[in-house]
């Protein structure tokens, strides 16, 4: 596991050696700072939510790395090349062509983000009353598969749920659980395994290749297909390469193909691993299922040419590809994550271990074990963080959990998160050191931190626009 940690100012000797970014800055965004006054008045106005704070507020935002990564150059003079025309533009055929390259799909429809594919997948395979097995849910992910009338069952490993644990996959299905689902349900009553590849729940974690083929013959036995959430799945070939025997040597583009290989399909959005701001798709190899998703496409989305994006849209995301399996892109963006989770372990602050993809996550129910999880200890703690240095973070615990649609019971998840999400090629080392040193300041007042009451509850999908009030 010495590749794991691998921060860059840890060991202080002669015998380290640095890695830059492979990139340098060609055009700057100027941000604002803001007092603790201010910062104090906007979150009581957000309702003590970051995702309702404005960005203008925000210092440092690692809300998301959805959307919100850098293009580059040759991205940006992509989107002077838009063909806007309304059907066959050049754009898709390249967007279609790096689909083919790059994840082996022979079939795609593009879609205007991840949850766009996600609800046209669902539609087509989803009859009422089945279910859905998958390695940790996401958010958008069960509630189109619930809304097609499914039922979601996590399949993922124990260790997942278990911050301290220090598995290198944390990713990974388990099979006997797997089994267990298929022999108790029955593979007719399973539409498909969702995978998805890092799992963004888990803390960016990623699957092993032995075990997407493992899980793929076990599939194979039943007749019980499997789609990708390929959204991070560059990160987690980049994971493979560093982790698992014998792939060392191997390109992540190529480990990238090779992974895809044991799935029917995926869907993706291409504002995380392929350097977007809006987009994405969904692939399959079935054409049935192609030709019912470009019927379906036409309905919530747009012709199946375009899907809801522009020409331009679809072009800088072909290029995007490219961009994102390049090995020193992603060896950098992963590093990126690795310093800040470094400097954090070596403060004493408990985060998810190992260190994810694409964020750093703090474990709030260590960071503020007096809170019980009533008292949302993620929310508080991502109000708290924004409040000491204007850094916004997301909380991925009992808030984003929601309810049983069919109970209406509280979900309890045993991870009480708070997300520090680094997007792509968008901030220094500086702006992680800062982060990082609001985060301690935050961990030494920790006793003094008081919890949340929840005063608004949206039906759907409530963590984005829920509002708090500070417990008296
Ligand atoms: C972001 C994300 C999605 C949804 O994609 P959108 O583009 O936000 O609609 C689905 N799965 C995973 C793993 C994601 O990170």
């Amino acid at each position: 596991m010495s590749n794991i940690i691998r921060g860059k100012t840890i060991v202080e000797s002669r015998e380290r050696r640095s890695w830059a970014e492979p990139y340098k800055i060609k055009m700057v965004e100027r941000l604002k700072t803001t007092t603790r006054e201010q910062r104090l008045r906007a979150i009581a106005e957000a309702g003590y939510n970051t995702f309702l704070l404005r960005s203008k507020d925000v210092y440092i935002d690692l809300l998301t790395d959805s959307g919100t990564s850098a293009m580059s150059d040759h991205q940006w003079a992509g989107i002077m090349m838009g063909d806007e025309a309304y059907s066959g533009s050049e754009n898709f055929y390249h967007l279609e062509a790096a689909v083919q390259k790059f994840y082996g799909f022979p079939y795609m429809v593009p879609t205007h983000q991840g949850r766009g594919a996600e609800h046209l997948l669902s539609r087509i395979m989803i009859r009422q009353g089945q279910t859905v097995p998958g390695n940790m849910y996401f958010t958008t992910t069960r509630l189109h598969q619930e809304l097609a009338g499914a039922t979601f069952v996590d399949v993922i490993i124990d260790e997942a749920h278990d911050p301290a644990s220090l598995h290198p996959f944390k990713g990974n299905v388990d099979l006997a659980k797997l089994q267990a689902l298929i022999d108790r349900e029955g593979a007719d009553n399973i539409p498909y395994v969702c995978v998805a590849a890092t799992v963004n729940m888990a803390g960016g974690q990623p699957i092993s290749m032995q075990n997407m083929r493992d899980v793929h013959a076990l599939c194979a036995r039943h007749g019980i297909k499997i789609f990708l959430d390929a959204t991070r799945a560059v990160e987690n070939a980049y994971f493979i390469q560093q982790r698992e025997e014998g792939y060392k040597n191997r390109s992540v583009a190529s480990i990238l193909h090779e992974f895809c290989v044991y799935s029917d399909g995926a869907t993706m959005s291409g504002k995380k691993d392929l350097l977007v701001n809006i987009g994405g798709f969904l692939a399959m190899r079935d054409p049935n299922i192609y030709q019912q998703a470009s019927s379906l496409v036409v309905v919530f989305e747009g012709m199946h040419t375009y899907g809801g994006l522009a020409g331009r849209d679809m072009e800088a995301m072909a290029r995007g590809i490219e961009e994102a399996v390049d090995d020193d892109h992603i060896r950098a963006r992963v590093g990126q994550v690795e310093y800040l989770g470094e400097k954090l372990i070596g403060w004493g602050i408990p985060i998810v271990l190992p260190v994810g993809g694409h964020a750093v996550y703090l474990d709030a129910k260590r960071f503020l074990p007096h809170l019980t999880q009533d008292q949302f200890p993620a929310q508080t703690l991502a109000a708290e963080l924004y409040i000491q240095g204007g850094i916004r973070s997301m909380e991925r615990g009992i808030v984003s959990a929601g309810r049983d649609p069919v109970t209406g019971a509280q979900r309890y998840p045993k991870l009480e998160l708070v997300r520090l999400t680094i997007p792509r090629r968008v901030y220094t080392q500086a702006h992680l050191d800062v982060t990082a040193e609001s985060v301690a300041d935050c961990f030494d007042r920790r006793a003094s931190i008081t919890g949340l009451t929840m005063t608004y509850e949206p039906q759907y999908l409530r963590f984005f626009q829920a509002r708090f009030e500070p417990i008296a």
